[in-house]
């Protein structure tokens, strides 16, 4: 599916998510907060104490995915255009999220054949493939491998994410890219809007098949560069 956003309804979105975004992340900074009072006390057992730790993180993590995200769909088109080498992008994406793969036992496993090329930010490219690795991760609950391979198809270059997580039906996926969609508590619903946006952004597409509770797969299909 194409997924475009005609200006105008850019700028609406984006007041609209201006104020939702303050609201998001002020939550996270007052359970912050609460916490490192929490643990001024010394009288803190240390199994509370590392669960005041870890929460803590988890909480200024989303703020920071909210952020991020939020940036990316305002900013204006990106100044920073280059040749990526997707492999490139793919092995770093990969390993970014290496840990919270690990924290909920999946195995990441990435095979890209290096050296296709395509134009655009590759702070952009990095963010997509982060927002769509850390979905398959989450949908993905008894663990399991993820997959993400970067191949070249004709002029394109072909980026897959497969995952065998919980899936999504027709209903679901017809819904993915409305800004605020989501079916995670404590979900933001910007991640694949955000995608979308900067796919098209770059001269790309991105497809989506999905079953429900069988698992999903993302393919990013992007003009290749030749040099
Ligand atoms: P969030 O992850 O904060 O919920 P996203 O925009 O990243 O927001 O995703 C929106 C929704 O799309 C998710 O809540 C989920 O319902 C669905 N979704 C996205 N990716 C997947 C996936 N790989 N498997 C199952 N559902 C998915
Ligand atoms: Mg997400």
């Amino acid at each position: 599916l194409r997924f475009e956003i005609q200006q105008s309804e850019k700028l609406r979105i984006i007041g609209q998510l201006a104020a939702s975004i303050a609201h998001e992340v002020r939550n996270p900074l007052t359970v912050v907060r609460g916490f490192l009072q929490l643990l001024q006390s010394d009288q803190i057992p240390e199994e509370k104490r590392r669960m005041f730790l870890k929460l803590g993180i988890e909480e200024l993590d989303r703020s920071e995915t909210i952020i991020s995200n939020y940036l990316a769909f305002a900013r204006p088109q990106s100044q920073r255009i280059e040749a990526i080498d997707a492999a490139e992008r793919v092995e770093h994406a990969a390993g970014i999220i290496s840990s919270y793969a690990t924290l909920r036992n999946v195995e990441i496993a990435h095979q890209a054949r290096p050296g296709l090329l395509i134009e655009g930010d590759p702070e952009q490219l990095s963010q997509v493939l982060m927002n769509l690795l850390k979905n398959g991760i989450e949908a993905m609950q008894s663990g399991g491998v993820l997959t993400i391979s970067a191949i070249d198809e004709g002029n394109l270059v072909l980026i897959e994410i497969t995952d065998t997580g919980i899936g999504m039906s027709p209903e679901e996926t017809a819904r993915l890219g409305n800004p605020f969609f989501s079916t995670k508590e404590g979900g933001t619903g910007l991640g694949i809007m955000v995608t979308y946006q900067l796919i098209q952004s770059m001269n790309g597409s991105i497809d989506v098949h999905s079953e429900k509770g069988k698992g999903t797969r993302f393919t990013i299909k992007l003009p290749r560069k030749y040099d």
